[in-house]
């Protein structure tokens, strides 16, 4: 999710600055000046390193001049035509390319201007292919405990995150929740393929407990993103996941939105298993921090009824928005001219590698996990054992701090689910970095832990 950066380092001065803005913390950063490739400089001129892309947004880098240079030309012609008055060029385009790497028939294409607004959009279009298709009684989507699908009412409901959920569970509905395929923490004897298993049937009992004609649809991101860090399923989870789906004639919707656009080696997630979900919800790296912009991919057997039985009842002003719309066009081609997925596949394992070394190192750091750039690993007292630090002792937001005071942004949350409490930290940077980069984080990272170490006695 996109968290501002809990950081009380380089506040001085920046935190009795006058502002009208507010946004989830008192706690104020420093003024951004400019960002090129994977560095961003504050007004100071100091350069940080942007480990996590912002929130995994910036796959292509920042400041990419063919991107810039689409946008201006795009500029010059139209910023905005509403959509019940005109189509556009690039949306048109747009909503073509990315059909075409989509998996199975999800190739109709609806475009918003985040992750929030495209999850909101794939459990709307879920309910009314249901009522359009007679089958009014099924409404329930059931989600992942922790998880994070977004900030609005819908997307909330599907949320697992007390701390983001429980003051508005008056106003949202809270959907029913299964554990996340978290089988590396697991301590008995079973293979990882019968644990993947254990957790996806999971599911099934989920549904008989619900009612199955109650339930409309199961929403989980491929690989766990920021309320799991990175969390592999085994290999076995998602066949049986998309087993359990269709015995009950549940729509599964994977939210992309953190994982795909070349994110984690594949240009979608679910690509490393063959996933064939019904509808994705995109956006981060689609757009990749030049405009606004956030895309649901459904299958043409579910959006035909809808649109036949009178339409889609939602939108957004902004949906298929041009300037926003060319943006993503360019980000695509770059994407492509770049080799960003070649590369997130090839710097992931580096990068991995070389936490894994870490962790050999710190003995606190344990279950390095991620695929391509997406990678994360936990903060523990015990690594036999992987016990969870003291909340009091806040290593997560220390870590953050200490990176970042060292010229390197991370992201790091402490994970509180079902049984599951972790400090732990993430490492995205941009697809375009380069092995000597790679070195260059390594080498932050290092210093950072090592002085985490020094300050919490670890
Ligand atoms: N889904 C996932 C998996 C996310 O990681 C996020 C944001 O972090 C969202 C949805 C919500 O996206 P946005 O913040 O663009 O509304």
């Amino acid at each position: 999710m996109s968290k501002p950066l809990m950081t009380q380092v380089s506040d001085a001065g920046e935190s009795r600055r006058p502002s009208n803005l507010f946004y989830m913390t008192r706690l104020r950063r420093p003024l951004v000046d400019r960002a090129e490739g994977i560095y961003l400089w504050d007004q100071n001129g100091k350069r940080m390193i942007d480990g996590s892309s912002g929130a995994m947004v910036v796959n292509i880098g920042h400041g990419n001049r063919n991107v810039l240079d689409a946008m201006k030309r795009q500029m010059d012609r139209v910023t905005f035509a509403y959509r019940l008055h005109f189509e556009n060029e690039p949306a048109e385009e747009l909503a073509r390319r990315l059909a075409a790497k989509m998996p199975g028939d999800l190739d109709r294409i609806f475009f918003v201007s985040g992750g929030s607004e495209a999850v909101e959009s794939a459990i709307k279009l879920a309910r009314q292919w249901a009522v359009a298709t007679g089958q009014e009684s099924r409404w329930k989507v059931i989600s992942r405990f922790p998880s994070y699908h977004g900030g609005t009412a819908g997307s909330l409901a599907v949320t697992g995150d007390l701390a983001l959920t429980e003051t508005f569970a008056p106003q949202t509905r809270t959907m029913p929740k299964i554990p996340p395929p978290t089988a590396y923490r697991d301590r008995d004897n079973l293979s990882m393929e019968q644990r993947g298993l254990r957790y996806a049937d999971m599911l099934e009992e989920k549904i008989l407990a619900e009612g199955p004609e109650s339930v409309l649809a199961f929403i989980m991101e491929p690989i766990g993103g920021a309320a799991t860090a990175a969390l592999v399923p085994p290999d076995s989870y998602f066949p049986r996941i998309r087993k359990i789906c269709d015995k009950y004639c549940i729509l599964l919707i994977h939210d992309e939105v953190m994982t795909g656009a070349g994110r984690t080696g594949k240009y979608l997630g679910g690509e490393h298993w063959n996933c064939r979900p019904d509808i994705i919800a995109m956006s981060k790296g689609i757009g990749s921090g030049y405009a606004p912009l956030g895309a649901m991919a459904a299958s043409r057997r579910l959006v035909g009824p809808v649109l036949d039985s009178g339409g889609f009842q939602h939108g957004y002003t902004y949906a298929g928005n041009p300037l926003s719309c060319a943006a993503g066009l360019a980000v695509l081609d770059e994407m492509e001219r770049l080799g960003c997925i070649a590369n997130a596949a090839a710097m992931g394992d580096l990068l991995k590698h070389e936490l894994e070394a870490l962790a050999e190192r710190y003995p606190f750091i344990a279950n390095v996990r991620g695929k391509g750039l997406l990678l994360g690993a936990d903060l523990v007292a015990n690594p036999e054992t992987l016990a969870p630090l003291p909340p009091a002792r806040k290593a997560n937001q220390r870590l953050v701090d200490l990176a970042y005071e060292r010229g390197m942004i991370i992201y790091s949350r402490r994970i509180r689910g079902d049984g599951v409490e972790a400090d732990n930290f993430m490492l995205a940077p941009p697809l375009i970095i380069t092995a000597e980069q790679v070195g260059e984080m390594v080498g932050v990272l290092d210093d950072s832990l090592a002085a985490l170490a020094t300050e919490l006695d670890l």
